[in-house]
């Protein structure tokens, strides 16, 4: 029996369905007046302030009006990148060789490494979001960086060494050999460490000869516990592209599948341009896409589909790609979510941006049964969100009518002001 350390009183929001799949009112869990009770750095319980046992010794934190929910959870991003996010310009292939590749030549250095992670860190969680799962650069050193910063904040984070053995500057490439032995002994030194998850990393495969996927896949197949991500039909310049270095391949996605890197763990972000094929196998598979919003429009990339790949069945997350992305806030990620799709003729409702960025990412990375939602159980990783942050958003938000109303302006006008606090492990978190 786990002891209550903490209530948190607020506003509550929970999922106990996808809002995709089934009607808004049993998908969603709100409590106008809401209460969560925290012991063990999990949550203990959730409900009506009134139904919630107050234990002598808790410590009872009011958040008013401020929406308690879970955190954050941004399954792909480039954490070596934060330097250089908004960068001028370009499109993938030529934005990875001018800004990318010789910001991450820099994390050759172990302190530069260490500290972009910090700064990586402190930003993510100023915009409440828990849990990354980023790609760290080709050096070893920049994997340990990014997990020792998020094992001292307690975090639930997950990343891997990104291999590239081809087109790629000569500082920035690794052999199939040293891919898999510097992968191996990075995951056997994170994975499962604390809160921590190793995920093999090829870039993707124009960065990679088929060697080195196939030993990558020799890897995951010998450790199939941990995920592999990987980036997948983004451009169509670097999908003809593509085309010319696997002559022999069905598709994009058959250069994964014919190297053992197509799994349901497996996690590809972007996945715009994806054939028929591609899209049945990976729905037989139940391997997770990951939908980057405002590094498909920055980059000019194009539209993901998310409604229509929803209710295809496609296991979908979201997520900010920093730095080809432009913000580290999940909140301008669904804003930018909703617009793309509007773009379609299928706006999302906020209850679907809300579920996508939390419980969906949490989906696709295998983490449901521990973050990306409050529920009784989860880590206590959550987030009280200000829905009046702003001057702009108080006045609208003021007439709203119900908490989608209140929600909506937030999610498309908020930014790390709309942070209120952040609990990491039932713990509070400085920001
Ligand atoms: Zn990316």
């Amino acid at each position: 029996m786990s002891t209550t350390t903490h209530i948190l009183l607020g506003q509550t929001l929970s999922f106990v369905g996808d809002p995709f799949l089934t009607p808004l009112e049993d998908a969603v869990r709100f409590e106008r007046s809401g209460a969560v009770a925290l012991g063990d750095g999990k949550v203990l319980a959730v409900g009506a302030a009134d139904d919630i046992a107050r234990p002598e010794g808790a410590k009872i934190v009011d958040y008013g009006d401020g929406l308690i929910m879970a955190g954050f959870v941004d399954a792909h991003l480039h954490y070596p990148q934060t330097g250089i996010i908004a960068s001028w310009g370009k499109r993938l292939i030529d934005w990875l060789n001018s800004y990318t590749f010789p910001e991450e030549a820099r994390l050759a250095d172990p302190d530069y490494a260490r500290e972009i992670a910090k700064r990586y860190f402190d930003i993510a969680l100023s915009n409440g979001t828990t849990t990354s799962l980023s790609y760290a650069t080709i050096h070893p050193s920049s994997v340990d960086a990014y997990f020792t910063e998020a094992q001292s904040r307690g975090l639930r984070a997950l990343a891997g060494k990104t291999c590239m053995d081809r087109n790629a500057p000569d500082n920035l490439r690794d052999t199939a050999q040293s891919a898999y032995d510097d992968s191996k002994a990075l995951l056997e030194k994170w994975h499962n460490v604390e809160r921590l998850g190793y995920a093999i990393t090829p870039r993707f495969s124009p960065t990679s000869t088929p060697e080195q996927l196939s030993a990558l896949g020799a890897l995951w197949a010998e450790h199939p516990d941990c995920l592999m991500q990987t980036h997948i039909s983004e451009q169509h310049e670097e999908i003809a592209w593509v085309h010319d270095l696997f002559p022999d391949a069905r598709d994009y996605l058959d250069t994964y599948e014919a190297h053992g890197l197509l799994g349901a763990r497996a996690v590809y972000g972007h996945a715009i341009y994806l054939t028929e094929r591609e899209q049945s196998r990976l729905k037989e598979v139940g391997a997770g896409l990951v939908h980057c919003p405002t590094s498909n429009t920055f980059i000019g990339s194009g539209i993901f589909e998310t409604a229509r790949m929803k209710a295809d069945g496609q296991r979908v997350g979201l997520a900010t790609d920093t730095g080809g992305g432009s913000s580290f806030s999940m909140l301008r990620t669904m804003a930018a979510a909703y617009e793309l799709s509007q773009l379609k003729g299928q706006p999302l409702h906020p209850a679907q941006l809300m579920w996508l960025a939390t419980c969906g990412s949490a989906d696709v990375l295998h983490l449901s049964d521990k973050v990306g939602n409050l529920a009784v159980g989860m880590e206590a990783d959550l987030i009280v969100l200000d829905l009046a942050s702003t001057p702009a958003i108080e006045q609208r938000s003021r007439r709203a009518g119900d908490i989608w109303e209140a929600v909506f302006p937030t999610i498309m006008m908020g930014d790390d002001r709309a942070t209120k606090a952040v609990w990491v492990g039932g713990k509070p978190a400085r920001l």
